[in-house]
C-alpha cells in the first residue's frame, strides 16, 4: 500500500481516463489525513482545478462554514476530496467510465485515513459510497455503516447556494450536527482521547 504522500505524486502524473487532458491540475485533497471525519464531494471545479484544492470556491466556504457552526472544527480538522480528482469539463457529471479509473484512488485513501465518519455532498457521492440509485433527498437524515464508518449524506452545498427556501440549507445544518454526533460516539472528535494518531495506533 503506497503513503498518501506517493499516492497524491501518482495521481498529480495519472492520465488513467480522459479527464486527464483538460484539467490543469489534479486535485488530490485538503486538510488533516489524521481527522476523524473524510467530506467527499463529485468532482473539482473551475476554482479547484485552478487551486489544485478541493471545495475551495464557494461551496467550499459553505462547507467550511457549516462545518465550524455545526461540528465547532475548522478547515484544517477535517479531510476533503472527491470521487473524482480532475475537473470534468463545464462541470457535468463524471461518466461511469471516468469514476472506475479514479476510484480505485479514492478507496487507497479510505484505507490510509480510516475515517470514522464520512459525509457524501449530494446526489452523486452519497450514491456512489452507499452503492444505490435513490436521491440525497431521501437517503439523508440518517447514518449508514460504510466501510468501517458511519457514513452521512447531505446535499451538496451549491443546492444550498442555488437557494431552496433555507430548507436545504437547514438539513445541512442537521446533517453537520449528526456527523458530530457520530464522530464524539466513535471517540474520533478532535481533542477527546481517541482522536489522535498516537492513541489510534495505541488502540490498533
Ligand atoms: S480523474 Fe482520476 S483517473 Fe482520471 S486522469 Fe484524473 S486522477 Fe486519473
Amino acid at each position: 500500500m503506497p503513503t498518501l504522500a506517493e499516492l497524491e505524486r501518482e495521481v498529480a502524473r495519472c492520465t488513467r481516463c480522459r479527464l486527464a487532458q483538460g484539467r490543469t491540475q489534479a486535485v488530490f485533497a485538503r486538510g488533516d489525513p489524521t481527522s476523524g471525519l473524510m467530506v467527499i464531494g463529485e468532482g473539482p471545479g473551475a476554482e479547484e482545478d485552478r487551486q489544485g484544492l478541493p471545495f475551495v470556491g464557494r461551496s467550499g466556504q459553505l462547507l467550511d462554514r457549516l462545518v465550524a457552526e455545526e461540528m465547532g472544527l475548522d478547515r484544517g480538522q477535517i479531510y476533503v476530496t472527491n470521487i473524482v480528482r480532475c475537473r470534468p469539463p463545464g462541470n457535468r457529471d463524471p461518466s461511469d467510465d471516468e469514476v472506475a479509473a479514479c476510484t480505485p484512488y479514492l478507496e487507497a485513501m479510505l484505507e490510509l485515513v480510516e475515517p470514522a465518519v464520512i459525509v457524501t455532498l449530494g446526489n452523486f457521492a452519497s450514491r456512489f459510497m452507499l452503492g444505490t440509485t435513490e436521491g440525497v433527498t431521501r437517503l439523508r437524515g440518517r447514518e449508514y455503516p460504510c466501510r468501517g464508518a458511519a457514513l452521512v449524506p447531505t446535499f451538496h452545498p451549491s443546492a444550498a447556494l442555488r437557494g431552496g427556501g433555507g430548507e436545504i440549507l437547514a438539513a445541512m445544518r442537521a446533517d453537520f450536527v449528526r456527523a458530530k454526533r457520530c464522530l464524539l460516539a466513535a471517540d474520533r472528535y478532535p481533542g477527546g482521547p481517541g482522536a489522535g494518531p498516537a492513541a489510534r495506533s495505541a488502540a490498533r
